[in-house]
């Protein structure tokens, strides 16, 4: 056979369509040309063909080879038609059967050494599972959480080039199991700010031990200066270790963002100032946002009021989904961002309020506008509050990081084994569903929601932190202790 043609995806302007590929081969002088896609991409394609080609022990036969994209796209594009590129070569080659390609995409990136690298192009997929136009997709092992959706027997995910020819010929089952490969990080990181080199602060302490247990959005408060940030970053130090689930979906978003993730909870700090584009991503250039970067770990919003309001609202939704939905063209892209959200504000724009130092010059006008820079809505989205104060280095605590992550840990893994989720993901009446409540600890979370003046999703999250807390103490039901705490960390925040 010398003439081969496979389908793939690729991304035109902002829309994903369908492509051919096709490989016709000749008896003329030897060369690989590849038509239809911007020169440059063109040529650097080539050159990780070739290479992946002959580290996975395959050879390039001596002919002219052509392999023609339809339709043609001469804007540049990504990677994602090289393993495409090399497949069509190879069925060309007759080195396995195009028939099991029948109604398959084949879309992933080539390194030289033959292994494939996701693409954000595969995001696309399951709307064109959908439409039917692919019945499933051979793709990177990283990409192939999106063919839940798909038939699974004609495709899977894989490590490499000579890995999915060898499922072709059927030599190997479908694509290695999604565990057998990432190992996250077991051992806490020595970088990390440790609990105990922050001074007192029992309580806001007590605070980020919940935090890190439950997953929940939350927000320090209090005048500049007083500790805010020190605290927030002896955060990552506590938090559970990684699932192998969690790891995968992280390592996905960093291998496609281009960004190197070393094996722990992601714990990212974007500067006040960040754009849109900068949190949330897009498709274009930057394809991944702060946003979806701390997916499985924490966004550390410090000085959250001096944001761009709109910027700060944008994240309303996408915080309380755990997923970031965006439209380009005709198709919706689905980004993780199961995120754990810590914001820091002062309390005025001279950040002196609430010091007992120094005066604040602040107008009472200017603070309140001050406070409007976060709305209401989305504040209802964040279920812990705590003032910072002065003096608070003074309380005395004895946590140490290793008792709080031990707690931590055992906590969420009560939580997974009863609902399979974090409680931050609890929404509406599952907090009752999951976990039995005392009828006093329920009658008085009624009331205190009725007496407060809650919405219905702050009555939520007052109840989600009061589950918390009776995972943290390992008890059976939710009582009446529990809902306090809860309550000590709602204070009105602004
Ligand atoms: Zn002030």
């Amino acid at each position: 056979m010398s003439y081969a043609k496979i389908l793939s995806l690729q991304q035109f302007g902002l829309n994903a369509m369908p492509v051919e590929l096709e490989c016709r081969q000749s008896l003329h002088l030897p060369s690989l040309q590849i038509l239809g896609i911007a020169q440059l991409q063109a040529k650097s394609m080539r050159e990780r063909v070739l290479s992946a080609l002959e580290s996975s022990g395959f050879r390039v036969p001596a002919r002219k080879i052509v392999i023609q994209v339809l339709p043609e796209c001469l804007r540049e594009g990504s990677q994602a038609l090289d393993f495409a590129a090399a497949m069509v070569l190879l069925a060309s080659e007759g080195i396995f059967s195009i028939e099991r390609l029948h109604k398959i995409a084949v879309l992933g990136g080539l390194r030289l050494d033959g292994s494939l690298s996701p693409v954000v192009e595969a995001l696309a997929l399951p709307s064109f599972f959908q439409k039917q136009l692919f019945s499933s997709a051979l793709l990177p092992y990283e990409n192939s959480e999106v063919l839940k959706s798909a038939q699974l027997d004609g495709g899977g995910g894989f490590q490499s080039l000579k890995e999915a020819v060898d499922f072709l010929n059927r030599r190997i089952g479908r694509g290695k199991r999604r565990e057998e490969v990432h190992r996250p990080s077991k051992n806490l990181n020595p970088n990390y700010l440790k609990i105990e080199q922050v001074e007192g602060h029992a309580s806001a302490k007590q605070m980020l031990l919940a935090v890190a247990a439950g997953g929940h959005h939350s927000l320090l408060f209090g005048p500049r200066g007083v500790g805010k940030s020190f605290l927030a970053s002896a955060l990552p130090s506590i938090l559970p270790p990684i699932t192998v689930e969690e790891g995968q979906e992280i390592s996905a978003v960093y291998a496609m963002s281009g960004e190197t993730w070393e094996g722990e909870r992601p714990f990212r700090a974007p500067h006040a100032s960040i754009s849109r584009g900068n949190l949330l991503g897009g498709l274009g250039k930057n394809k991944f946002g702060e946003l979806s970067l701390s997916h499985g770990g924490v966004l550390y919003l410090d000085e959250v009021l001096e944001m761009d309001r709109s910027v700060l609202e944008s994240l309303r939704t996408p915080i309380e989904e755990g997923e970031l939905r965006l439209r380009r063209g005709d198709y919706h892209y689905r980004l993780p961002c199961r995120t754990t959200l810590l914001a820091s504000a002062n309390l005025c724009p001279c950040g002196l309020l609430g010091d007992s130092r120094h005066a604040c010059q602040c107008s009472r006008a200017e603070i309140r506008h001050y406070r409007r820079r976060i709305s209401s809505a989305l504040l209802d989205r964040i279920d812990l509050y705590y003032p910072l104060h002065q003096g608070g280095e003074l309380e005395t605590c004895k946590a140490s990081t290793a008792e709080f992550r031990e707690l931590a840990t055992t906590a969420r893994a009560s939580m997974i084994a009863r609902q399979g989720k974090a409680n931050s993901r609890l929404q509406g009446e599952e907090v009752f569903q999951v976990k039995a409540w005392s009828a006093s600890a329920k009658a008085l979370w009624a009331d205190s929601c009725q007496s407060r003046g809650y919405s219905r999703r702050s009555s939520v999250a007052l109840a989600r932190v009061a589950i918390t807390f009776s995972d943290l103490m390992a008890q059976g039901e939710v009582q009446d202790e529990h809902l306090y705490q809860a309550l000590f960390f709602r204070s009105d925040p602004l």
